[in-house]
């Protein structure tokens, strides 16, 4: 294989519960060495613009990253993160999503289906974000057999590494469900991160023998490549983990008092 990629492919920009503008995630997972990047907000595409143009001016000055156009949208079994070949293309989708109500999953696989795009489902088993349990997880497969072709799952999950013991132990449940159920998925690790530290504190190492130009391509290799090696880059300080959660409790009460997380206007 010629080519490596390091990936992280979920995160939260200040449209939604994080701290960064779409701009700050894209320089910030640059200078750390990651090559592609998505933006996930959770149910809304607001900062996709920015991102994409932010991802073209680093690219403009010689500084090679993928940024992928993708969104976490809240369902009755738990998050799902879709990930698309073109911002258009997210953003349209999310025009069907209603914001921070639980979405019906059949309404959001039916309606994500004309596009081109990679599902993973985070956080899996991960008690009070909204997970889908392995139950739910075993029952989506088998309720949507074409899906499962195109869906990684996150064994990883940068926000949940400090997590009591018991919880971690479920990514290892998890990897070996994948394997003992026959649905061999992609594994990835990614950070959902919610402020600047956590960028890149879940990546997965994803390996090509062409070279990836853009999402479209990158979409590709997901959907036909063998996956990638997921892993754990840095442990964070504990000043660090207390800004990422408070970005990520900010957003709960924020839901609590408004109805929801997202913001349309960040600042
Ligand atoms: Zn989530
Ligand atoms: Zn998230």
């Amino acid at each position: 294989m010629k080519y490596s990629y390091t990936c992280d492919l979920h995160g939260h920009s200040y449209y939604s519960d994080g701290k960064c503008s779409p701009e700050e995630i894209s320089n910030i997972a640059f200078d750390i060495g990651i090559s592609v990047i998505a933006l996930t907000d959770h149910d809304i595409t607001y900062g996709l613009d920015e991102f994409e143009s932010s991802i073209k001016k680093l690219n403009e000055n010689g500084k090679n990253i993928i940024g992928i156009p993708g969104i976490e949208v809240t369902t009755e079994v738990g998050h799902i993160i879709l990930l698309f070949e073109d911002t258009k293309d997210a953003k349209e989708f999310s025009e069907t999503v209603h914001i921070e109500q639980k979405n019906d999953l059949k309404t959001v696989i039916k309606n994500s289906s004309k596009y081109n795009k990679y599902i993973i489902i985070p956080h899996v088993e991960i008690p009070y974000i909204g997970s889908f349990s392995f139950e739910s997880l075993a029952k989506f497969f088998k309720e949507f057999p074409k899906e499962m072709l195109h869906t990684g799952l996150e064994i990883i999950n940068g926000e949940s590494l400090t997590m009591p013991k018991f919880l971690l132990k479920k990514h290892k449940t998890l990897i070996h469900k994948n394997q003992q159920s026959g649905w061999n998925r992609n594994l990835f690790a990614n950070s959902d991160h919610h402020s600047k530290h956590g960028i890149g504190v879940g990546v997965t190492e994803i390996k090509s023998e062409k070279e990836i130009k853009n999402a479209k391509d990158f979409i590709h290799l997901l959907k036909t490549s063998k996956g990638g090696v997921a892993k754990t880059q840095k442990i964070l300080s504990k000043t660090e983990l207390l800004t990422e959660y408070s970005y990520i409790i900010s957003g709960v009460i924020r839901k609590k008092i408004f109805g929801r997380r997202a913001r349309k206007n960040p600042l």
